[in-house]
Protein backbone atom coordinates (compact mmCIF):
# COMPACT_ATOMS: atom_id res chain seq x y z
CA UNK A 1 0.00 0.00 0.00
CA UNK A 2 1.46 3.31 -0.86
CA UNK A 3 2.37 5.85 1.56
CA UNK A 4 -0.62 8.42 0.26
CA UNK A 5 -3.02 5.62 0.74
CA UNK A 6 -2.13 4.65 4.38
CA UNK A 7 -2.28 8.20 4.81
CA UNK A 8 -6.08 8.60 3.52
CA UNK A 9 -7.27 5.38 5.53
CA UNK A 10 -5.93 7.17 9.12
CA UNK A 11 -7.19 10.31 7.96
CA UNK A 12 -10.69 8.94 7.59
CA UNK A 13 -10.48 6.42 11.02
CA UNK A 14 -9.70 9.60 12.37
CA UNK A 15 -12.37 11.89 11.32
CA UNK A 16 -15.08 9.04 11.65
CA UNK A 17 -13.76 8.87 15.32
CA UNK A 18 -14.11 12.56 15.71
CA UNK A 19 -17.98 12.37 14.32
CA UNK A 20 -18.71 9.69 17.06
CA UNK A 21 -16.99 11.79 19.71
CA UNK A 22 -19.01 14.73 18.80
CA UNK A 23 -21.97 12.85 18.85
CA UNK A 24 -21.39 10.81 21.81
CA UNK A 25 -20.57 13.99 24.18
CA UNK A 26 -23.69 16.27 22.64
CA UNK A 27 -25.88 13.30 23.52
CA UNK A 28 -24.37 13.07 26.65
CA UNK A 29 -24.82 17.73 26.64
CA UNK A 30 -28.49 17.02 26.08
CA UNK A 31 -28.96 14.50 28.76
CA UNK A 32 -27.40 16.57 32.03
CA UNK A 33 -29.08 19.45 30.68
CA UNK A 34 -32.19 17.65 30.71
CA UNK A 35 -31.51 15.92 34.21
CA UNK A 36 -30.48 18.99 35.56
CA UNK A 37 -33.72 20.60 34.82
CA UNK A 38 -36.17 17.99 36.30
CA UNK A 39 -37.59 18.03 39.65
CA UNK A 40 -35.50 16.24 42.26
CA UNK A 41 -38.05 13.56 42.62
CA UNK A 42 -37.43 12.47 38.86
CA UNK A 43 -33.78 13.59 38.48
CA UNK A 44 -33.33 10.58 41.33
CA UNK A 45 -35.75 8.13 39.74
CA UNK A 46 -35.27 5.34 37.15
CA UNK A 47 -37.26 5.55 33.65
CA UNK A 48 -39.29 2.71 33.99
CA UNK A 49 -41.75 2.51 31.15
CA UNK A 50 -42.28 4.68 27.98
CA UNK A 51 -44.88 4.92 25.70
CA UNK A 52 -46.48 1.31 27.12
CA UNK A 53 -50.21 0.72 25.78
CA UNK A 54 -52.62 -0.16 29.31
CA UNK A 55 -56.19 -0.93 29.52
CA UNK A 56 -58.82 -1.54 32.84
CA UNK A 57 -61.57 -3.55 33.02
CA UNK A 58 -64.39 -2.46 35.82
CA UNK A 59 -67.22 -0.28 35.29
CA UNK A 60 -65.51 2.23 34.05
CA UNK A 61 -62.78 0.65 31.47
CA UNK A 62 -60.19 3.04 30.29
CA UNK A 63 -57.24 2.00 27.95
CA UNK A 64 -54.59 4.57 27.00
CA UNK A 65 -50.52 4.61 26.32
CA UNK A 66 -48.49 6.03 28.79
CA UNK A 67 -45.84 9.13 27.68
CA UNK A 68 -42.87 8.17 30.32
CA UNK A 69 -43.17 6.85 33.55
CA UNK A 70 -40.93 6.83 36.43
CA UNK A 71 -39.78 4.52 39.22
CA UNK A 72 -39.36 7.23 42.47
CA UNK A 73 -36.69 5.38 44.94
CA UNK A 74 -39.51 5.82 47.75
CA UNK A 75 -40.89 3.34 44.71
CA UNK A 76 -43.78 5.20 43.23
CA UNK A 77 -44.68 5.56 39.70
CA UNK A 78 -44.59 9.48 38.05
CA UNK A 79 -46.21 9.60 35.04
CA UNK A 80 -45.23 12.21 32.67
CA UNK A 81 -46.34 13.79 29.30
CA UNK A 82 -44.20 15.63 26.76
CA UNK A 83 -45.63 18.39 24.87
CA UNK A 84 -44.07 20.08 22.43
CA UNK A 85 -46.14 23.20 22.63
CA UNK A 86 -43.95 26.98 22.69
CA UNK A 87 -46.15 28.22 25.99
CA UNK A 88 -45.28 25.92 29.01
CA UNK A 89 -48.63 26.27 29.66
CA UNK A 90 -50.98 23.32 31.47
CA UNK A 91 -54.43 22.80 30.31
CA UNK A 92 -57.21 20.67 31.71
CA UNK A 93 -57.00 17.88 28.93
CA UNK A 94 -53.23 17.73 30.23
CA UNK A 95 -54.52 16.83 33.78
CA UNK A 96 -57.21 14.31 32.53
CA UNK A 97 -54.63 12.40 30.23
CA UNK A 98 -51.91 11.87 33.60
CA UNK A 99 -54.84 11.13 35.29
CA UNK A 100 -56.00 8.29 33.13
CA UNK A 101 -52.48 7.08 32.72
CA UNK A 102 -52.28 6.76 36.66
CA UNK A 103 -55.69 5.25 36.78
CA UNK A 104 -54.08 2.53 34.11
CA UNK A 105 -51.13 2.25 36.32
CA UNK A 106 -53.25 1.76 39.49
CA UNK A 107 -55.25 -1.28 37.65
CA UNK A 108 -52.27 -2.45 36.19
CA UNK A 109 -50.59 -6.06 37.03
CA UNK A 110 -47.56 -6.25 39.91
CA UNK A 111 -45.35 -7.15 37.03
CA UNK A 112 -46.03 -3.98 35.20
CA UNK A 113 -45.85 -1.48 38.49
CA UNK A 114 -42.99 -4.02 40.46
CA UNK A 115 -45.35 -3.47 43.22
CA UNK A 116 -44.88 0.29 43.29
CA UNK A 117 -47.82 2.41 44.42
CA UNK A 118 -48.63 5.36 41.82
CA UNK A 119 -48.72 9.10 43.13
CA UNK A 120 -51.13 11.27 43.10
CA UNK A 121 -49.58 13.73 41.18
CA UNK A 122 -47.81 14.05 37.69
CA UNK A 123 -45.70 15.93 35.95
CA UNK A 124 -46.25 17.96 32.08
CA UNK A 125 -42.82 18.22 30.67
CA UNK A 126 -41.75 21.00 28.10
CA UNK A 127 -38.92 20.36 26.13
CA UNK A 128 -39.31 23.58 24.02
CA UNK A 129 -39.79 25.72 26.80
CA UNK A 130 -37.42 28.98 26.99
CA UNK A 131 -34.44 28.57 28.85
CA UNK A 132 -34.28 24.78 28.90
CA UNK A 133 -37.36 21.68 29.64
CA UNK A 134 -39.93 22.73 31.98
CA UNK A 135 -41.51 20.24 34.26
CA UNK A 136 -45.03 21.35 36.01
CA UNK A 137 -46.11 19.77 38.99
CA UNK A 138 -50.03 18.57 38.82
CA UNK A 139 -52.25 17.34 40.96
CA UNK A 140 -53.86 14.57 39.52
CA UNK A 141 -58.08 13.78 39.39
CA UNK A 142 -59.47 11.37 41.51
CA UNK A 143 -61.29 8.05 40.92
CA UNK A 144 -64.58 9.17 41.46
CA UNK A 145 -64.43 12.26 39.51
CA UNK A 146 -62.51 10.76 36.55
CA UNK A 147 -65.34 7.82 36.52
CA UNK A 148 -67.87 10.59 36.28
CA UNK A 149 -65.90 12.02 33.61
CA UNK A 150 -66.27 8.45 31.51
CA UNK A 151 -70.22 8.71 32.36
CA UNK A 152 -70.03 12.43 30.46
CA UNK A 153 -68.30 11.11 27.57
CA UNK A 154 -70.08 7.82 27.27
CA UNK A 155 -73.30 10.86 27.31
CA UNK A 156 -71.81 13.25 24.99
CA UNK A 157 -70.80 10.22 22.49
CA UNK A 158 -74.35 8.94 22.83
CA UNK A 159 -75.92 11.72 22.35
CA UNK A 160 -77.67 11.69 25.13
CA UNK A 161 -75.95 14.81 26.74
CA UNK A 162 -75.71 18.48 25.21
CA UNK A 163 -72.27 19.80 25.29
CA UNK A 164 -71.62 23.23 27.38
CA UNK A 165 -70.15 25.88 25.51
CA UNK A 166 -66.73 26.61 25.87
CA UNK A 167 -65.27 29.48 27.00
CA UNK A 168 -62.71 30.53 24.55
CA UNK A 169 -63.54 29.62 20.37
CA UNK A 170 -60.42 28.34 20.56
CA UNK A 171 -61.01 25.27 22.44
CA UNK A 172 -63.89 24.66 19.32
CA UNK A 173 -61.14 24.02 16.78
CA UNK A 174 -62.27 20.37 15.45
CA UNK A 175 -64.37 19.98 18.06
CA UNK A 176 -66.12 16.26 17.88
CA UNK A 177 -69.61 17.93 19.46
CA UNK A 178 -69.96 20.85 17.46
CA UNK A 179 -72.81 19.09 15.36
CA UNK A 180 -75.05 18.58 17.88
CA UNK A 181 -73.49 21.77 20.32
CA UNK A 182 -76.36 24.09 21.11
CA UNK A 183 -73.83 26.91 20.92
CA UNK A 184 -70.85 26.41 19.18
CA UNK A 185 -68.38 29.52 18.79
CA UNK A 186 -68.44 30.86 15.06
CA UNK A 187 -64.91 28.63 13.07
CA UNK A 188 -61.86 30.79 13.98
CA UNK A 189 -61.34 31.95 10.25
CA UNK A 190 -64.18 33.66 10.48
CA UNK A 191 -63.43 35.33 13.97
CA UNK A 192 -60.30 36.48 12.46
CA UNK A 193 -62.12 37.88 9.42
CA UNK A 194 -65.09 39.71 11.93
CA UNK A 195 -61.63 41.63 13.58
CA UNK A 196 -59.61 42.67 10.50
CA UNK A 197 -63.20 44.44 9.44
S1 LIG B 1 -68.24 23.23 19.58
FE1 LIG B 1 -69.61 23.37 21.36
S2 LIG B 1 -69.16 21.54 22.56
FE2 LIG B 1 -67.47 21.83 21.14
S3 LIG B 1 -65.98 23.00 22.31
FE3 LIG B 1 -67.21 24.46 21.14
S4 LIG B 1 -68.80 25.09 22.55
FE4 LIG B 1 -67.91 23.19 23.41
Amino acid sequence: MSMVATLLIVVCILWVALALFRALSGQSRGYHRERACMPADLSSAELVASEMFLCSRGAYPFHGKTDQVFLTQGRQLIPTETKTRSSARVHASDVIQLSVQARLLRDAPRQVTRGATVASYGYVRFPNAKGGPRYARVQLIEDAALDALHVRYGQLHSGSATPKPAARPGLCRGCLQAPQCPRPHPPIASIRDARRR
